[in-house]
């Protein structure tokens, strides 16, 4: 008999897998999510998957890097009312994606693979995979974390889009009451990172890295000027600020680049 609950199907595209582990890690929670909606795809979880029936969600982890990704993303986008990007890689394209342009792409895949005849699936440079199919909501990190996944699983059920976070993690930090790290010269990328993780490093007294991606509402530029003044190496701070940026970042060291000649 057909039931009204919502058609879920969770891919993955090239990255970690990360994201779906972190899912599967809800190891209390993964009944009631199993019971709670129609789980129709999730290579990860389950044998007897429909990767035919019209969805009302997808989740899609991992950025694009092969022709055989990008037919089927663009199959999920066609048959899901709503898409939801999930996590760096698929936000932002991930770590296999900074700093290449499509040039150096190709010059380090010959670099690598040297001549080698791709028979069952071209390679493409990493790509968000917003660049490819419209996406309705990115949760950002490397991977999601757990709270921010099961109360977006249960504003789905209700209807609702799930929360997201224009301010940056130094506003987590702030309600913590934490002493800022950059004020000790510690490299910090909370002025830069999306909010959402409670701010849970520097809470322990360890910088954050940037793991989940930029905040909308990032200055770049008063951040990389800051750690210059406080003597780090440009390289460094670049390096540090890409991590988590994928192609998202491109544009500002272009930008730098030409700003510094
Ligand atoms: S820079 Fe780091 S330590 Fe300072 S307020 Fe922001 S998140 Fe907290
Ligand atoms: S690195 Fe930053 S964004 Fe990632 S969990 Fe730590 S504080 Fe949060």
């Amino acid at each position: 008999m057909p039931d009204n609950k919502l058609k879920i199907g969770i891919y993955e595209l090239t990255g970690c897998a990360g994201d779906a582990l972190l899912i599967i890690d809800c190891e209390e929670e993964l009944v009631n999510i199993f019971k709670a909606a129609n789980i129709e795809a999730f290579l990860m979880a389950k044998s007897d998957n429909n990767d035919e029936v019209e969805l009302d969600v997808a989740l899609v982890e991992g950025s694009v890097s092969t022709e055989k990704e990008l037919e089927e993303l663009r199959k999920i986008r066609k048959r899901s009312k709503a898409l939801i990007a999930i996590g760096i890689c698929a936000g932002l394209g991930g770590m296999q994606s900074y700093f290449l342009d499509d040039k150096d792409w190709a010059k380090n895949l010959k670099a690598v693979y040297g001549g080698v005849e791709m028979i069952h699936a071209k390679a493409l440079p990493s790509k968000p995979i917003g660049d490819f199919v419209k996406v309705d909501y990115f949760l950002p990190g490397c991977p999601i974390g757990k709270e921010q996944f099961l109360s977006t699983f249960a504003r789905l059920l209700a209807g609702n889009p799930p929360e997201l976070f224009r301010f940056p993690v130094c506003v987590e930090c702030k309600w913590h009451e934490n002493d800022c790290l950059l004020n000790k010269n510690i490299l910090c990328l909370g002025p830069l990172t999306a909010a959402g993780c409670g701010s849970v490093c520097v809470n322990h007294n360890l910088p954050c890295v940037g793991c989940w991606g930029p905040s909308e509402e990032a200055n770049r530029t008063a951040e990389y000027k800051l750690l210059l003044e406080k003597g780090y190496d440009p390289a460094l701070i670049k390096n540090k600020m890409a991590n988590f940026s994928g192609t998202s970042i491109t544009q500002f060291f272009a930008r730098l680049k030409g700003e510094t000649k």
